[in-house]
């Protein structure tokens, strides 16, 4: 390839007007189409506004779609209209004091830290996925203040001092950190828009960035922005592949230099192995620093110490719902510690820019996993509230001081708008709108693939020609993914498929014939020439299968899915006896209405399917997270182990699965489990018993 522009066949807003047009005119559009097509083809070429990928950085194996062009389906739409309903859409009414006119951030007196910019990074995308011109209107006087603000030397945002709070320094006006959340809420409307005006002021702001930073670096301020300047550094190479300003590379060196060195501390192992040594969110967003310099500095060691990072994540703090012990440092593998939702979502978002960048089937792994089990038990089903912290093997989620890094007056895992602290608050809705943007990419070959899977429908431009592809499917709870693909003529473009590492073989079908069976792991092409009704079907056969955790302890996982003891919820609306301090004026508590302390039986390998029977109950309802409308249950034995009791208001410890003789009930009974994300209460990783 040539050293200057390459064009990946993508053109930003001719895609999205069409995909809308497509979607909304079914019956008309293949005239349409005819006649359109020729024209798309040439603007391509012509219009400036593509995707790109400019020397000398790496052109990426996938890039994303323009926001918009992906629409949720079944119960993907269901978690992002309850978001709308929910905490999302009203957010600078529940939380007036600081979302709401006043905010710095609408050029009010009030807040100017992360919040306001961190409502937007997730309430925008959501706006622009449903196309929903309330919710864009709510998002306006954010992103013309902000667009407006933009000062002589360059320096956009708030800028008044805000006072020691926070860690911060005095003179903190112009700190860093929030200013990198919200240039990846301008990154996101320029995506839906193309409004040139986020050009300018991105362009602007990175020559100020560029002539303050080595007298006032990342640290200046507060250490948020170090750990996390690898957010900062993406939106400058996404810059650069728009308009190539040399100095942008300038800037990006200097933006890594002064970030943490999450690279080192990932090949010297010795900070995810010590409890307290990082932050948890901290963590979770710097996890993608060292491959998003890859994209400048294509080195096998920032793979490598990105894959030795999570290994050790995974041996010295993980957990079976996809996180880690984080509340708020790091904080090990006992199923009773804490994990963020912050930690949740920036982790989320570090799996999505990083599959973008290196098309590694892991990470689309580890993000389904954190998206189907962590997110949903994190939050009610209304969308209205959320713990701040919430535990692998949680039997009870009451208002007490826990064995927490940090506790904020004991509500940390209280189910409400502010229990805990308000970041989670804040930041929460970036979870399933970005989730549901990543689920399909453009390929660097020119096609499109489905790297993520859950019911949707992606509607561009490929090879010249508009194409919608409707993905039907119960996944995660079903095995079978089906694509209906509609053209305007016949092209010939590759469609990549993921095979997730947990499925032993995969089928894929096209038209009805078998195409091929494929081996887990991989990222599967197909290249063909693709017509109108084409359809390919997928194939991922689950089975029951088991991690090992603290203790010994065990999971049972099915697909994606892990599952957990369904216990009893009761759940109580509480006031809170201390509201000047954390957790606002009320929560809800919830309490085990059935018994919690059971151990598995010892299960070989060669009896697992039969020992835990899976009963699929039919299709997945509009909204499947809960326990009543669990689509898939599983059934097996287990003994109560009667010293295993409460402490704390949490499971006591975890008694050791290899002791000799461990104590435990005569009578077998039968318990069942469901997917951990329909649970509020639940153990998720079970001693074992004779
Ligand atoms: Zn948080």
């Amino acid at each position: 390839m040539k050293n200057d522009e390459i064009s990946v066949k993508t053109t930003i807003f001719q895609q999205y007007r069409f995909g809308n047009y497509f979607q909304k005119q079914p019956m008309r559009s293949l005239l349409v189409l005819a006649v359109v097509c020729g024209f798309m083809f040439q603007t391509t070429a012509q219009v400036k506004k593509t995707m790109t990928s400019r020397a000398p950085l790496r052109p990426n194996p996938y890039h994303e779609l323009p926001l918009g062009a992906i629409k949720p389906h079944g119960w993907l739409k269901e978690m992002l209209l309850r978001q709308k309903t929910g905490s999302t859409g009203q957010l600078d009414k529940l939380y007036e004091p600081v979302m709401g006119a006043r905010n710095g951030w609408r050029g009010g007196d009030g807040d100017q830290w992360e919040r306001g910019p961190y409502w937007i990074d997730g309430l925008l995308p959501l706006a622009y996925i449903l196309n929903d011109k309330e919710l864009i209107a709510k998002t306006k006087p954010w992103i013309e203040w902000t667009l407006n603000s933009q000062q002589p030397d360059g320096y956009f945002g708030p800028s008044k001092d805000y006072g020691p709070e926070r860690g911060l320094q005095r003179d903190n006006s112009r700190d860093w950190w929030p200013k990198m959340v919200m240039l990846k809420v301008l990154k996101q409307y320029y995506s839906a828009t193309g409004d040139e005006r986020v050009i300018q002021l991105m362009t602007n702001y990175f020559r100020y960035q560029l002539k303050e930073l080595p007298n006032k670096p990342l640290g200046h301020w507060s250490f948020w922005a170090t750990y996390r300047g690898g957010d900062n550094l993406m939106i400058v190479y996404w810059l650069y592949h728009i308009t190539g300003d040399a100095f942008l590379l300038d800037l990006a060196e200097i933006i890594h230099k002064q970030t943490f060195d999450y690279t080192s501390a990932f090949l010297k192992r010795e900070m995810l192995a010590t409890k307290g040594s990082i932050h948890c969110v901290n963590l979770a967003q710097g996890f993608k620093e060292p491959l998003i310099y890859y994209q400048h500095h294509p080195e096998q060691k920032y793979l490598n110490a990105v894959n030795i990072g999570f290994a050790d994540l995974r041996k010295f703090n993980g957990m079976a719902h996809g996180l880690y012990g984080g509340d708020e440092t790091l904080h090990g593998n006992n199923p009773t510690q804490g994990s963020e939702f912050c930690s949740a979502v920036e982790m989320m978002f570090s799996l999505e820019s990083m599959l973008e960048i290196t098309g590694q089937v892991s990470f689309a792994d580890h993000l389904e996993k954190i998206a189907f089990n962590a997110l949903p038990a994190q939050a009610t089903d209304d969308f209205m509230y959320r713990q701040y912290f919430q535990q692998a093997n949680q039997v009870m989620a009451t208002h007490t001081i826990r064995n927490f890094e940090t506790n904020h007056h004991g509500t940390d895992v209280c189910y409400g708008l502010l229990t805990g602290y308000p970041c989670c608050t804040a930041n929460m809705h970036q979870g399933w709108p970005k989730f549901t943007q990543n689920c399909w990419y453009g390929t660097q070959d020119g096609g499109l693939a489905a790297l993520v899977y859950s019911p949707s429908e992606v509607n561009t431009t490929v090879d010249g020609t508009g194409v919608r592809v409707v993905e039907e499917t119960n996944y995660p709870f079903g095995e079978n993914i089906k694509f209906t693909f509609t053209l305007g003529k016949k092209a010939s473009f590759p469609f990549h498929l993921r095979i997730p590492a947990w499925c032993k073989k995969a089928s894929i079908r096209i038209n009805g014939a078998l195409w091929k069976e494929v081996d887990c792991n991989q990222i599967v092409p197909i290249e063909r020439e693709w017509k109108s009704g084409d359809v390919v079907e997928l194939a991922l056969p689950m089975h029951i299968f088991r991690n090992t955790w603290y203790e010994n302890s065990v999971s049972i996982e099915r697909g994606p899915l892990t599952y957990g003891l369904k216990i009893g919820e009761e759940m109580k609306l509480v006031k809170n006896p201390r509201p000047e301090g954390y957790g606002g004026d009320s929560f809800y508590e919830v309490r085990p209405a059935t018994p919690w302390n059971y151990g598995l039986i010892r299960t070989d390998d060669d009896k697992l399917q039969e020992r835990f029977k899976v009963e699929v109950r039919g299709k997945a309802n509009s909204y499947p997270w809960n326990l009543e409308n669990a689509p898939v249950v599983i059934k097996t034995k287990a003994k109560r182990i009667p010293s295993w009791q409460l402490y704390n208001d949490m499971a006591g410890p975890l008694p050791y699965s290899m002791t000799y003789q461990m104590e435990a009930a005569e009578k077998e009974e039968e318990i069942e489990l469901v997917p951990y994300g329909c649970t509020r209460l639940r153990v998720s990783e079970f001693p074992v018993v004779e």
